[in-house]
């Protein structure tokens, strides 16, 4: 079960991702935790990735895809993985390809978590969080009792600067126009399975999961 994770920020995800590793048995591989133990490692390529980002530069593609192989060959992988920020483009989808058809193996599943950008700034503008503890609520899905005020120390509530709608718009449009272009190149291969992420987290885990067994 080799699957490739796909979504918008405010898509839900992460949650989406902890359930299937669980019930599919199949390691999750982000990412953020692979650059992190390349490097905690010090395999070459982590060493290399380190060095960009120690001046603030890009990783190139041939470093991360490389971590990508590295991870991949590993004995946790032999029965499956999910893949979670990887690829990106359709350039590193076809190093991917590549690197999998070199030990007879695939992607089977494109997973696309489909939420309208309405509701993505609906979820991501909502967010507040507490002046004196820290504490965050959201304005829909978790508010606090009183308006603006914190449940747990009174303090008072406030946006963050870059969740307001305009600069969390701006970023996800370019995240949509970024991500098109792979989900026509997975639609093509006949692997894009795109799921309704606006139902309930329930509904939306058992739509992934019939999905993948090939019950829809
Ligand atoms: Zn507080």
């Amino acid at each position: 079960m080799n699957l490739v994770f796909m979504g918008l920020p405010g898509a839900g995800k992460g949650t989406q991702a902890e359930r299937i590793v669980e019930h599919f048995e199949i390691p999750h591989i982000s990412t953020g935790d692979m650059f992190r133990s390349a490097i905690k490692e010090e395999t070459p390529l982590g060493i290399e990735a380190k060095s960009y980002m120690d001046r603030g530069e890009l990783v190139p593609d041939e470093v991360t895809i490389g971590i990508v192989n590295e991870r991949l060959a590993k004995d946790d992988c032999k029965h499956g993985f999910l893949l979670d920020g990887f690829p990106r483009t359709v350039a590193q989808a076809e190093a991917l390809e590549n690197m999998l058809a070199l030990s007879d193996r695939g992607i089977d599943h494109v997973i696309y978590i489909n939420v309208k950008k309405d509701l993505l700034l609906a979820r991501l503008t909502g967010r507040r969080i507490c002046k004196d503890c820290g504490s965050t609520y959201h304005t829909e899905f978790n508010p606090p009792k009183v308006s603006d005020v914190c449940d747990k120390c009174g303090g008072e509530l406030y946006q963050r600067h870059d969740d307001n709608a305009e600069t969390v718009g701006k970023r996800l449009d370019v995240n949509i126009k970024q991500q098109q272009s792979l989900l026509d190149f997975y639609q093509d291969r006949g692997l894009l399975r795109t799921v309704d992420g606006e139902k309930h987290i329930d509904q939306v885990f058992s739509n992934i999961s019939n999905l993948v067994k090939g019950q829809e």
